[in-house]
């Protein structure tokens, strides 16, 4: 068993009750779930979470899960969006086989319930503006008033909210609202609003529509229609589950249970629509797809792994009161995700040229080098080696710290799979004083693998052949947001304020093995004592383009411990 299944087996309150429900021998013994995401636009890492609490647990049961839009509303839902969702849902690894569905197939059956509920006196057509509604509806702390068209018989608002389908009505002039209780301690049972007038074009239906469903009138209506046993969700659905059991029961239909968990918070992110979609729209990232964004397309590109966001998923588990989860986490499981699968590479990003003078000129060795330590069966590659090579410029001072293990002036280093060469020369710049490159020597008898090779040296460095060397364009990726709490109103009132000026650096002149000369979109390395980087899914023409995913650095176990020891 990996990992991953493990815990997925593991347990939580949404699981246990489910558990519990078949145990009481409800629903016939099924469970059937549903991802409703409403397409408005991109998914982000906090619905990763829902998918993979309503994939996961709808497959843990032997049940099925549903994939819907909720596309009730005209005006802000595009088909761009159902496309790219679609997209997400699967790239996580999760099916839907053949039922794909959309709230607006049910628009005419929702419209006849609705007329059902006319008939029987328990919703009517308000000739109140949206203004007036509002200050009627009261505050929590002051009881609503009827309004006064709340008396109209059945027959007139069947004749009105027939001619409100016909078009007759403008925007805004009337809205068609459930009778239930204006005096009622929650909010959302105070007449709640079920259809507006909104002449626009949907995305599916067309013109065929002018007056629309509101989501609390739609959801719950689509979920009893689909058969679904466990309607998840998140909390701040606690609120109207009696407002979407008092629909059901007046209708008389099929009662799904709702279950409500804590969204994903996590830091150094903003996981809601509006602000991401003011990221793209203002221009502070390249599209919904940057790599910066925690949008899973965003992700993808980056280079996270399907399987790097389950384990995540299922490490924060589901509960009941929210919280903030440390982005720390989501990296610790892709770097544990991509030490295990990731090639090694070595790759040169702020290229040093050294010479080594007593290596023959024109000569080129192939040398052996692993694939992946962790994973032997990964076989191995072959790298060049010449007299010509380039290092890492961070790798040599001139000046040399004390703990300073790496290039110096007559010091020695080991230089991966390769050999162990002595620096003897600085070259600069006679002008500006800049160092050009260095004048080194090889010692031919510590060639990797040999006896020799194991003489005592601190330092070991990465290094690609000059005239193999591939070029290629490295972009480093760090956080969007310098503030913990970017979508708290509090810490960060102006969201622009608080985006990280550095959050990406372009190198234009990186060097790397030539091995990489056949990679593909979306392909993943490790470049050796650097970091975890992909390739990009937009390769112009001759250009190698890496965007770094994440780098070697690992301060979770760090933060866990601390965690612990409090
Ligand atoms: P946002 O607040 O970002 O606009 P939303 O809730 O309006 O998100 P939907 O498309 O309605 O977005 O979401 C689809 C499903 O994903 C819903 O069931 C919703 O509860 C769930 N979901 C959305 N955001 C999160 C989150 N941060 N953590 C967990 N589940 C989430
Ligand atoms: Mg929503």
């Amino acid at each position: 068993m990996n990992s991953e299944s493990k815990r997925a087996a593991a347990t939580d309150f949404v699981r246990e009750i489910i558990a519990e429900d078949l145990r009481a021998g409800k629903n016939n013994g099924s469970v059937h779930t549903r991802f409703p995401p409403e397409p408005n636009g991109y998914l982000h890492i906090g619905h990763a979470k829902s998918i993979c609490l309503n994939f996961g647990v709808a497959a843990e049961f032997n049940g099925l899960c549903n994939l819907r839009f909720d596309d009730t509303n005209p005006v802000k839902e595009e088909s761009e969006y159902t496309a790219s969702i679609k997209e997400d849902v699967r790239w996580l690894g999760y099916d839907w086989g053949d039922r794909e569905y959309y709230a607006s197939d049910y628009f005419e059956l929702l419209y006849e319930y609705a007329v059902r509920l006319i008939k029987a006196g328990k919703a009517y057509v308000d000739d109140l503006n949206a203004d007036e509604i509002r200050q009627y509806r009261g505050t929590l702390t002051e009881p609503g008033r009827e309004s006064p068209y709340r008396n109209r018989t059945a027959e007139e608002n069947l004749d009105l909210f027939e001619r409100m389908r016909a078009g007759e009505f403008e925007d805004g002039s009337r809205v068609l609202r459930a009778r239930i209780d204006m005096m009622s301690g929650n909010l959302n049972m105070r007449d709640p609003v079920m259809y507006r007038i909104i002449h626009e074009e949907h995305h599916r239906t067309g013109n065929k529509w002018c007056i629309y469903p509101m989501y609390d009138w739609a959801h719950g209506q689509s979920d009893s229609i689909e058969g679904i046993t466990h309607s998840l969700c998140t909390l701040e659905f606690e609120d109207h589950r009696p407002l979407y059991n008092w629909f059901i029961e007046q209708l008389g239909i099929h009662q799904p249970r709702q279950i409500e968990f804590a969204r994903l918070n996590l830091s150094y992110t903003v996981l809601s629509k509006r602000r991401l979609i003011q990221l793209v729209r203002e221009g502070h990232v390249d599209g919904w797809d940057d790599p910066r964004m925690p949008t899973i397309s965003g992700l993808r590109r980056r280079g996270y792994t399907p399987e790097s966001i389950r384990d995540f998923c299922g490490r924060i588990g589901v509960a009941k009161s929210n919280s903030t989860v440390d982005i720390e986490l989501l990296e610790h499981c892709l770097r544990e995700d991509l030490n295990r699968c990731a090639p090694r590479v070595m790759a040169v990003l702020h290229p040093l040229r050294i010479v080594i003078e007593n290596y023959p000129e024109g000569k080129v060795e192939e040398l052996e080098a692993e694939i992946n330590p962790e994973e032997p069966g990964a076989g191995s590659r072959k790298i060049p080696f010449s007299r010509e090579l380039y290092i890492e410029r961070d790798d040599f001072r001139e000046e040399s710290p004390k703990k300073f293990f790496r290039l110096a002036p007559g010091r020695e280093v080991r230089l991966k799979h390769a050999y162990i060469i002595k620096c003897e020369h600085v070259v600069k710049d006679t002008e500006t004083g800049e160092i050009v490159e260095l004048l080194c020597t090889y010692d031919p008898g510590t060639k990797s693998g040999a006896p020799q090779a194991n003489r005592k040296i601190k330092g070991t460095l990465h290094w690609v052949s000059v005239k193999h060397a591939l070029n290629a364009e490295v972009r480093l990726y760090d956080r969007l947001f310098i503030k913990e709490n970017p979508g708290d109103e509090k810490e960060c009132p102006d969201m622009k304020s608080c985006l990280n000026p550095d959050s990406i650096e372009i190198l234009r002149d990186c060097k790397v093995e030539p091995g990489l000369s056949n990679v593909r979109p979306g392909d993943f390395f490790q470049f050796l004592r650097i970091g975890y980087f992909c390739v990009d899914k937009d390769l112009p023409d001759e250009k190698l383009v890496f965007n770094r995913t994440v780098t070697l650095r690992d301060t979770w176990a760090k933060i866990e411990k601390k965690q612990k020891g409090r």
